[in-house]
């Protein structure tokens, strides 16, 4: 079943999230809908955050670009209690954007590589590097397991430029929280 997002406003999209003791049938639950709504929003990535629940879990979703430039729909991958273990000094700066903050999008700079470390549904630890948009698409919503959000991560005068926006969406999902 898809979940009503919090959008930007709500406080729970401020609060630290606690990490998971035990995958039990709730949290298996908990990621079905997760992924029922990041694809009703056709999303990349929702946090357990952006649907009111504040536990440490977020899912990815990245398309894949074909040989022949056709894009193809990426593998869902779950983390549970992540963590970044070591940044790259390189960074790089992707427009994002954010189910939570909708229709607005901005350049974040970031590492270029991660290496993490989480545990899947079945409850296994694994780690791995990522590189490129992946790196970046898990710190966005790595940031949201720490009530942090993309407008955290800009210029001030950036975000003031956004305020006025900002303070729309605030007021236009005041209702919807
Ligand atoms: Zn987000």
């Amino acid at each position: 079943m898809p979940l009503p997002i919090a959008y930007y406003g709500n406080p729970v999209l401020r609060k630290k999230t606690t990490p998971v003791e035990k995958i039990d049938a709730s949290i298996q639950k908990l990621v079905a809908d997760m992924i029922e709504t990041m694809q009703a929003a056709n999303g990349i990535g929702l946090a357990a955050p952006q649907v009111g629940q504040s536990v440490s879990i977020f899912i990815t979703c990245i398309p894949i670009e074909e040989e022949d430039g056709t894009w193809r729909e990426g593998e869902i991958l779950v983390y549970i209690n992540p963590k970044i273990l070591r940044y790259s000094q390189e960074l790089q700066t992707f427009s994002e954007g954010c189910l939570s903050i909708p229709k607005l999008h901005m350049d974040v700079t970031r590492p270029e590589s991660i290496e993490i470390e989480a545990m899947n549904l079945e409850g296994q630890i694994f780690q791995k590097m990522l590189s490129g948009f992946p790196a970046t698409n898990f710190m966005h919503e790595n940031d949201h397991l720490n009530g942090v959000l993309i407008i955290d991560r800009i210029p001030r005068s950036e975000k003031q430029k956004l305020e006025p926006k900002l303070r729309e969406i605030k007021k236009k999902y005041e209702s919807k929280k």
